[in-house]
């Protein structure tokens, strides 16, 4: 659930990025594409702008030009005095204004009208006419005859007015400009475009000749091709046409063409120069190209990228998922674990209406011999069966982790007061039932501990720590039980501590000692032999008994070196009591932690002894990790000359199979059926069965822990050969032992095969 919510969240930033992105790249590009397209189209009509307007201009220039060829001649002494109401002088006129206009400035038609505007002398179609003529003009014409006239109002189109403004550098024409009026602008003249202008003929220097309303000077030019041709060449416009309809043609412009006086004229025609063409017709394209190409790789690369943190994310939840758990049994690992404790522990109100929190340790009794006996994919499937049971038999909200090996590991939050117990229930319920493994059906037992908070601590480390130690407790007791924490355990921890940190550097303090203990042969009830015995008496808290430091030895890593130098001292106060045969302890750990066959090879050479003179005790121990390293070396201490014997006998709980399984020279019956020899019967068959096999397999039985009379002859009777105990002799000093055997009284032990007449156990301890 977690996991899943964390990866929706990169998704879910990553898919807000992609979306940002993708926008802005959008946004971005269709912006460059519409400023280049807004770029292009906007110097496209700038440029058009710029051709109208030049158009625009020459069109008035047209005018003013006209207006120019008329003044030649119209604003002229000459002219007024020629052309009078009275009389015409005809011969001047069209040489002066006829001919004159019509031929050097291309006039097409030229009319002079009096001072009522009645047409005096006309010149059209290259001859002078019927000034009459002029009326089929007068209704296109008038109004620009009314603007010169400044009489009635004219409704053209105004036009800048370029001929006036060119007048005022004229200093000799000053007074004429002053008394001329003219107007001139393009209209519709019988159904034809034309530049259609009128002036005044006024005296240009003796402004006295002019009487009454001036005459007026009226020229019509027709707008066709070759004026049309003129213009363009002047504005170096390509292709300028005036056509009646407009022309459809790729980079042709086409205008309406309107008179001045809102006629339409027809349709004004240019290739206009496109400035903005390329930025349209290549830059545009190119660039929307690029866009869309950024686009599509942008995008694709946003695809991959998800597609990368997808996979990204889903093998970190994997990583993390595996990280956090055991891969198999598929339950939270330690780490997660110790996490969930310690979420739990700090958001819980513990104690707060008996509120506590219990952990508890699962250990899975004797794994390592079912791992050994049945193969570790026995045992791997043991783990997976246990992990089942456990989770179906635990609440859903009790949390279930394994820390590996055969340890589980159990949290679980309760008000009931007997919480503690009825966790331990479950547990217990989980193991009833034997487990089918490979075909083979087989009872496993586990042992628990059991650790609570508040009670026992309030953090994950307490907790888990106390419950670790309740386990270590449960196994002492001897497995298949639940133990719940203590605070005298946690004593005994801290006391196996400090006495593992003093026992560093006990050997080197001479702190340690070996003490010998007499063994006494059956036949002649003399002293044969003596076991060495460790003792440490530490500074302060006095003698502590090698029960209690040895199995600390072991778990801390001592025990091989303090093997060592047991073995050492054996061999050297061997050399005091030749006759003697000494018997050494070993343990398991100095089969696995040393190369005992070298370390034995090296000292009998230092010490110049026979091993056949020793005796190597084994607990079973050793021989529960039976592995082929451990039968060599056996098997080489024993080709060596060394003599062996199997320690304990009779606790462990199949020793007859080793008997079988190893030839020892020795069997030593464990104390406790010495002890109990006396009045359980089952003990003595046990004995008497144990001697008789030993005996049988050629071995010396050995009956430890004799401590009277009757345990003696008893033992004896069953057939022992040798008895060992505080009836004969506590361990001693090496220093003494030699007294000890001098001052030794050999006991009669009756013969083996001849039972002695056996006391009653009241008299023989009496
Ligand atoms: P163990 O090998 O079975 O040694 C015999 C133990 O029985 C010794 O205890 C001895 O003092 C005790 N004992 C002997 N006779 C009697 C008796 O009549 N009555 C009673 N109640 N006890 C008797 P100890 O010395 O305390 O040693 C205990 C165990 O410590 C030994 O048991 C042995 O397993 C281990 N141990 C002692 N020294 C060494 C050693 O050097 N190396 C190793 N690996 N283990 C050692
Ligand atoms: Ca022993
Ligand atoms: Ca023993």
């Amino acid at each position: 659930m977690l996991l899943g919510d964390t990866t929706g969240l990169y998704e879910g930033d990553l898919r807000r990025l992609t979306k940002v992105i993708r926008a802005v790249i959008t946004f971005f590009g269709l912006l460059l594409l519409a400023v280049i397209a807004f770029a292009g189209w906007s110097a496209n009509q700038t440029a058009t702008d710029r051709e109208r307007t030049l158009l625009e201009n020459a069109l008035n220039q047209s005018i003013a030009n006209v207006l120019d060829g008329q003044k030649s001649v119209a604003w002229w002494d000459d002219a007024v005095l020629k052309i009078t109401d009275e009389s015409i002088d005809l011969e001047f006129t069209d040489a002066n204004f006829g001919i004159f206009l019509t031929e050097t400035y291309g006039h097409d038609e030229v009319y002079i009208l009096d001072g009522q505007d009645k047409p005096i002398y006309a010149y059209t179609d290259a001859q002078r006419t019927e000034p009459g003529i002029f009326e089929k003009r007068r209704g296109d014409v008038s109004p620009v005859i009314n603007e010169a006239r400044l009489s009635k109002i004219s409704n053209l189109k105004e036009r800048p007015d370029e001929f006036g403004q060119a007048q005022t550098n004229y200093r000799i024409l000053a007074g004429a400009v002053q008394r001329a009026r003219w107007a001139g602008h393009i209209i519709s003249v019988a159904g034809r475009p034309a530049v259609v202008t009128a002036i005044t003929i006024v005296p240009n220097v003796d402004m006295s000749v002019l009487t009454g309303t001036p005459k007026l000077l009226v020229s019509v030019i027709y707008i066709d091709e070759n004026f049309v041709s003129k213009i363009a060449r002047s504005l170096l416009l390509s292709r300028l046409t005036l056509t009646p309809e407009p022309v459809h043609a790729s980079g042709v412009l086409s205008q309406p063409f309107i008179g001045d006086d809102n006629v339409q004229l027809g349709y004004l025609s240019w290739v206009g120069r496109r400035p903005g063409h390329v930025l349209i017709t290549i830059i545009l394209p190119l660039v929307a190209c690029g866009v869309f190409a950024t686009g599509f790789l942008s995008n694709n690369m946003f695809r991959r990228l998800r597609r990368a943190s997808d996979e990204l994310t889903q093998r970190e939840a994997k990583a993390r998922h595996a990280s956090r758990h055991d891969a198999l049994s598929g339950l939270p690992n330690r780490q997660h674990m110790v996490d969930e404790v310690e979420a739990r522990l700090s958001a819980a109100d513990l104690g707060v209406r008996g509120l506590r929190a219990i952990a508890a340790y699962v250990d899975i009794d004797r794994f390592k011999d079912i791992n050994d006996t049945l193969g570790h994919e026995a045992g791997d499937k043991l783990i997976k069966s246990v992990a089942k049971r456990l989770t179906a038999r635990l609440r859903s909200d009790d949390f279930l982790a394994r820390f590996g090996g055969d340890e589980f590991a159990v949290l679980c939050l309760s008000t009931d007061p007997e919480a503690d117990q009825l966790l331990a229930q479950r547990i217990a319920s989980a193991f009833e039932e034997p487990f089918a493994l490979d075909g083979q059906i087989l009872q496993v037992t586990a042992s628990v501990g059991i650790s609570m908070a508040p009670e026992h601590g309030r953090s994950a480390d307490e907790l888990l720590r106390h419950a670790d130690i309740a386990l270590y407790e449960a196994k002492n007791l001897g497995r298949n039980r639940a133990v719940s924490f203590s605070a005298e355990m946690a004593q005994q921890v801290e006391t196996r501590r400090s006495i593992e940190v003093d026992l560093r550097t006990a050997i080197e303090r001479e702190e340690l000692a070996v003490h010998y203990q007499p063994i006494i042969s059956c036949r002649t009830g003399a002293i044969v032999g003596a076991e060495a015995l460790l003792r440490w008496n530490h500074p302060t808290r006095g003698p502590i008994s090698p029960g209690t430091f040895i199995p600390i030895a072991e778990t801390s890593g001592l025990m091989a070196s303090l093997g060592t130098w047991m073995i050492e001292r054996a061999m050297r106060d061997a050399k005091q009591w030749p006759q003697l045969e000494i018997a050494v302890n070993l343990s398991p750990v100095q089969f696995s932690q040393t190369d005992l066959e070298a370390v034995l090879r090296r000292l009998t050479a230092e010490h110049g002894v026979a091993p056949k003179r020793f005796v190597l005790e084994i607990t079973e121990g050793v021989l529960l990790e039976a592995t082929e390293h451990t039968k060599s070396v056996l098997n080489a201490i024993q080709a060596m000359g060394f003599r062996t014997a199997l320690d304990d006998f009779g606790t462990g709980y199949s020793s007859l199979a080793y008997l079988c399984n190893f030839k020892f020279d020795k069997i030593k019956i464990d104390r406790s059926f010495v002890t109990n020899v006396s009045n359980a019967l089952t003990s003595r068959t046990i004995v008497q069965s144990v001697v008789s096999l030993g005996r049988g397999l050629g071995m010396q039985i050995v009956a430890e822990g004799v401590e009277t009379e009757y345990e003696a002859l008893m033992m004896s009777h069953f057939g022992c050969t040798e008895l060992q105990g505080y009836y004969f002799s506590k361990p001693v000093e090496a220093s003494q032992l030699g007294p000890l055997i001098e001052q030794f009284e050999p006991r009669h032990m009756a013969p083996i095969g001849e039972p002695a007449m056996l006391p009653s156990p009241e008299s023989a301890t009496a």
